[in-house]
């Protein structure tokens, strides 16, 4: 059994840390104990020095943000040598091809389960449960969001059992330092116009908000406003003829037909370019096109005024 943390004692009103008096001090939560889990930390994995200095909010984040690495792969090496190897594959994917300065996520899971800390000193800040490090991994949203890549690719196949349990092990923990309650575990496509974090995994978030309030020892009764469909080139519907009325109604020549075709796709990159949303936000571990996506920082931009975000969410969510 692992040890609990000394924010989950103070919410029980206690101060008390020793072992024995764990009882007494979790009982104000239901008898909710979240164990610390094993966070391998950069200098385990051998990481480059970051090439910049590490921006540390003065804050808590508000959203613990899910990723996937779209390692296509899906890698049955599931040993934690192969974890600290593609902390340093991603590492340097993020500083020689994405040109930042560091990881850009703050924590890594791997498909064996094995947990390493992304960008520098992420984990000595997560510890005090006060501050967080900035990462690069939810373009306009860094200051606000915390990410943790889960390797490997999740579009159509569901990830595996023991990636899931470090998934809800590290969100716990997180969240337990923090503060945070289970509905803001967001995914990423819930700021950005991306497939991540998979569709298979992104549609498991009500099941991980579940079992990280279940840890908790905190209700996630509460019904949140759906977020913003994500449509893709290829897709058809109702939804898509609903996207190209608003588009033509802000000035793009498209069909309203239902099927996002070139010309849609053309109309949605232009706008994102004009609006000069960041379309290579994710931290994945390889580039992905995604440059026509239609998605949470789009729909914004072409809703006809007169209702609120909420209800058009809802509206568009049926
Ligand atoms: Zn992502």
């Amino acid at each position: 059994m692992g040890e609990t943390t000394r924010r989950t004692a103070l919410f029980g009103g206690l101060t008390v840390t020793a072992a024995g008096a764990l009882a007494f001090a979790t009982a104000g939560r239901a008898g909710a104990a979240v164990e610390v889990p094993d966070i391998h930390p950069t200098s385990e994995w051998d990481a480059r020095p970051a090439g910049g200095a590490i921006v540390v909010e003065n804050h808590k984040p508000t959203y613990i943000v899910v990723h996937h690495t779209v390692d296509p792969g899906n890698n049955t090496d599931y040993s934690l040598a192969h974890a600290l190897q593609i902390s340093r594959d991603i590492q340097n994917f993020h500083m020689d091809t994405r040109g930042w300065i560091d990881t850009g996520q703050q924590f890594t899971n791997s498909r064996g389960g094995h947990v390493t800390e992304g960008r520098h000193r992420s984990l000595e800040v997560l510890r005090g449960g006060t501050q967080h490090v900035q990462g690069a991994n939810v373009a306009d949203h860094n200051s606000e969001c915390l990410g943790i890549e889960n390797e490997g690719l999740y579009s159509t196949v569901d990830v595996p059992v023991a990636l899931w349990n470090s998934l809800v092990q590290l969100i716990a923990h997180i969240a337990d330092q923090y503060g945070i309650t289970p509905e803001f575990i967001k995914g990423h496509r819930d700021f950005n116009s991306t497939e991540c974090c998979g569709q298979v995994l992104y549609d498991r978030l009500p099941e991980l908000r579940t079992e990280v309030g279940r840890l908790l020892g905190v209700s996630t009764a509460r019904a949140d406003v759906p977020e913003w469909p994500l449509l893709k080139p290829g897709d058809t519907g109702p939804r898509v003829a609903t996207a190209q009325r608003f588009l033509r109604a802000a000035g793009f020549g498209v069909p309203t037909d239902g099927v996002f075709a070139a010309a849609t796709t053309r109309a949605v990159t232009k706008l994102a370019a004009e609006h000069g949303l960041s379309r290579d936000s994710c931290t994945a571990a390889r580039a992905v096109d995604e440059s026509g996506f239609l998605g949470s920082d789009v729909w914004p931009l072409i809703v006809p005024a007169g209702r609120s975000t909420a209800a058009w969410r809802s509206e568009l969510a049926r």
